[in-house]
């Protein structure tokens, strides 16, 4: 089939190219994101591969229709920037990978997690300036502390998994109960439970109109002061203005993102020759207790190779009339 990717990074390419000949489709890569004034590019290409901040709203993808795509393939596991029931009234089928490598964005989360307690970040550029004073550097044992984690599917099991293994208590919030949280020795409590009673907070549940802004005003002065909050999830769980509030007063004492509601206009562009428009997201930037990463929890080497082969499977699919296992409905 004729594909034709958005976003597209030269690790895309890579990755893409290299899983590409067992299944022999024709992939176009374009940099432009997928938004209004481009979605004529993709004209006559039977699928769309699209990334987490390309726009597939309803203009969107009803030029796309118009141009004879028939399947958007989301190369990602989140697909709330897909306007699914435009999608079904214009006959698009949508399909994502719901799975690639929880354990990519899980031993990230463990990454800032571990940067931002015992500031590895800092002690390099001071050992590299000559500079081997401590003051600053202190952190905690992870060992017997409380981490709550709210959403317990693939990548949160993971998340529990690890820090089961630093000998940390894990309390977990999901509106569903696997059995498999049980065996890993996490405790399932009410939301309020787990904001009181963490020392770390981690999320790993979806946006949805229910978890939009879940970390707000009322969420943030329910949890310990001096809490560590951690979002590699999506930026729209946590209303920014409330973190930085409760940064200012040392409510919360660490902040790690991978994700920011507002990324859209930042992530995953060379930013560093122009003049950054955003002021929430450069207050964020001003505190040094807060650590932020574009997005890049799921970029290891095995996650990248597992999106391209699923996602080059599910256009396979489609194109021979077979059960898309991986199709997301509106
Ligand atoms: P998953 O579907 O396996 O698990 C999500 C869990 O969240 C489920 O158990 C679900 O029941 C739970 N949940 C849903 N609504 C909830 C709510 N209101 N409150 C509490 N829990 C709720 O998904 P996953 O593979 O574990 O991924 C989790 C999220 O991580 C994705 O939705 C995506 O947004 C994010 N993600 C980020 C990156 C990255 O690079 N930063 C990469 C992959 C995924």
């Amino acid at each position: 089939m004729n594909v034709t990717f958005f976003n597209a990074k030269p690790y895309d390419k890579q990755f893409f190219e290299a899983a590409n000949p067992e299944f022999g489709h024709q992939l176009k890569f374009l940099e432009v994101p997928l938004n209004e004034h481009t979605a004529v590019l993709a004209k006559d290409a039977e699928a769309v591969c699209a990334f987490v901040n390309d726009h597939a709203d309803a203009a969107v993808l009803r030029l796309l229709a118009e141009g004879g795509t028939r399947l958007i393939a989301m190369r990602c596991a989140g697909y709330n920037n897909v306007d699914l029931k435009a999608a079904a009234e214009l006959g698009l089928k949508v399909v994502r990978v719901p799975a690639y490598s929880p354990h990519a964005v899980a031993e990230h989360a463990l990454a800032l997690i571990l940067t931002l307690n015992r500031k590895t970040h800092r002690a390099y550029n001071r050992v590299r300036e000559g500079n081997f004073a401590l003051t600053g550097l202190m952190g905690f044992d992870l060992h017997g502390r409380t981490v709550g984690l709210i959403g317990l599917g693939k990548i949160g099991l993971v998340t529990a998994r690890i820090l089961k293994g630093f000998g940390c208590r894990v309390l977990g919030f999901d509106i569903q109960h696997e059995a498999e949280a049980d065996e890993i020795g996490v405790e399932f409590t009410d939301l309020d439970t787990l904001f009181a009673q963490s020392d770390i907070i981690s999320l790993h549940c979806p946006l949805t109109p229910h978890t939009f802004h879940l970390i707000n005003d009322e969420a943030i002065a329910k949890m310990k002061d001096g809490v560590m909050l951690i979002n590699t999830s999506r930026g729209a769980i946590i209303d920014t203005k409330a973190v930085i509030k409760g940064l200012k007063c040392e409510k919360i004492k660490y902040l790690g993102l991978d994700v920011y509601e507002e990324e859209g206009d930042l992530f995953f562009e060379d930013m560093s020759a122009k003049v950054i428009q955003d002021d929430v997201f450069m207050r964020l930037l001003s505190f040094n207790n807060v650590l932020i990463t574009g997005h890049q929890a799921f970029l290891t080497s095995d996650a990248l190779q597992n999106i391209a082969h699923i996602t080059l499977q599910n256009i396979s699919d489609f194109e021979h009339g077979q059960a898309l296992t991986n199709q997301v409905l509106p």
